[in-house]
């Protein structure tokens, strides 16, 4: 069915197993374990590292001078000091939750937009692009052999860390092999990124009352793609059978995984339906009008924005104003890497110069609101207690030299090439 036999599964379970250990050991065991110790200790010496400069603290975020002392990867101490008091004026900031992507199409980094539409202008069409199963995406995606699918994932991965992300949450096409190849990606990057893996079953776009056989094929790879992943994305409602939706919804649910789900990208028809799945987690919803953005926020179910993945493929802008008025905490995603390059700081550009949102606001939209959304609350901040995921920019940058309010020069102006070093 899937092309895995036994003993790759056998060892595929046996990897994951071992990365979610580890994740567990860095994270989770190491904060439990440093906030029941009596107090720290003596702090000078006693830390693995302390960095030094402006740190963006907190998720709203307070904007200090001074050390964060960290050990065994773990925030362990904020020690604000009068400017004056330390060399580094550089800036600490906690690096991005990239809430939405698709990094198995990178190899096809210059897909035709559309049709030309006049000599100098294309139409765009989004679905000729990425609808399931005939858009080009999914064309280009079964022409992949494993190993191209392997080392293309490993390097947009490569590129997430170093543009300042800690925590990437891909929709990974493909059923099992496709969820496994991101898997081998990741091992093989050994970067300290964590991936949430939202996979998506091969077989569930066929119709279960014509064909019971298949349906119990399909019941088996959706049991075994929970194993392994970290929840099922849905491609959207109006893609998958009725019956079959519901079964992927209740066994996800069941098994305590996570459902996310593409909405009202190209129109509100797939909108109802997917709200009654109870999803962890809506994308898009471009064209959500107030009333379903109101029950996206009763039901506290967030929403991942992909405003240039939107603007690529023509569909329109999303309603973030409205999103923030209905209360949904909202969070972002860079979408395809097809579309556009991986870059939290370019999405948060266009955020701001097309809203108007303010600068607090959309720094908690690309940290600690994704991780909010992902289940990650061990990151997506700077305090005590947690991951010490951050970046360091470089504050006398030729780009953010001059800049009079960092957290403005960060949202608006900063961009990759400012970070220094990534911790
Ligand atoms: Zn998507």
């Amino acid at each position: 069915m899937s092309g895995l036999n036994n003993s790759d599964f056998v060892r595929l379970l046996e990897i994951i197993d071992r990365t979610e250990k580890e994740r567990r050991s860095e994270t989770a065991d190491h904060f439990l374990r440093s906030v029941s110790q009596d107090g720290y200790g003596d702090y000078a010496g006693s830390y693995d590292r302390v960095v030094s400069g402006l740190i963006f603290a907190g998720t709203e975020p307070d904007l200090i001078y001074g050390n964060v002392y960290i050990e065994d990867d773990i925030i362990q101490e904020i020690e604000e000091l009068n400017s004056s008091q330390i060399k580094s004026k550089n800036w600490i900031v906690p690096r991005f939750i990239n809430a939405h992507t698709h990094i198995g199409d990178t190899l096809l980094k210059d897909p035709p937009l559309g049709p030309e539409m006049k000599p100098y202008a294309y139409k765009r069409d989004l679905d000729s692009l990425v609808k399931p199963p005939n858009g080009l995406k999914h064309k280009f995606l079964n022409s992949l052999s494993t190993d191209e699918a392997i080392s293309s994932m490993e390097s947009a991965i490569w590129e997430m860390y170093q543009n300042g992300i800690s925590v990437f949450a891909d929709f990974r096409e493909r059923g099992i092999e496709g969820t496994a190849a991101l898997i081998e990606a990741h091992k093989n990057a050994g970067r300290d990124i964590h991936p949430v893996i939202f996979g998506r079953p091969t077989l569930y776009s066929l119709n279960a009352g014509s064909d019971l056989t298949s349906s119990h094929s399909f019941l088996d790879e959706l049991r075994d793609l929970l194993e392994i992943a970290g929840g099922i994305g849905v491609s959207g409602a109006n893609d998958v059978d009725e019956y079959i939706l519901a079964k992927v919804a209740s066994k996800t649910h069941s098994k305590r995984k996570r459902l996310a789900i593409h909405a009202g990208e190209k129109d509100r028809s797939d909108i109802e339906p997917a709200l009654a799945l109870d999803p962890d987690l809506l994308i898009h919803m471009t064209h959500a009008n107030e009333a379903e953005l109101k029950t996206a926020a009763d039901s506290e179910i967030p929403i991942a924005v992909c405003v240039r993945s939107n603007l690529v493929t023509g569909v329109g802008l999303p309603p973030v104003l409205n999103m923030l008025d209905a209360g949904v905490s909202v969070c972002i995603g860079t979408d395809n890497v097809m579309l556009n390059s991986p870059d939290m700081f370019e999405e948060l550009h266009f955020l701001s110069k097309i809203y108007g949102i303010t600068d607090t606001v959309l720094f908690k939209m690309a940290t600690s609101n994704g991780a909010d959304a992902l289940g990650c609350r061990f990151t997506g901040s700077i305090e005590v207690g947690k991951k010490a995921d951050m970046m360091v920019l470089n504050a006398k940058s030729l780009n953010l030299k001059h800049v009079k309010d960092p957290l403005a020069g960060f949202i608006r102006r900063a961009r990759a090439d400012d970070i220094l070093g990534i911790v």
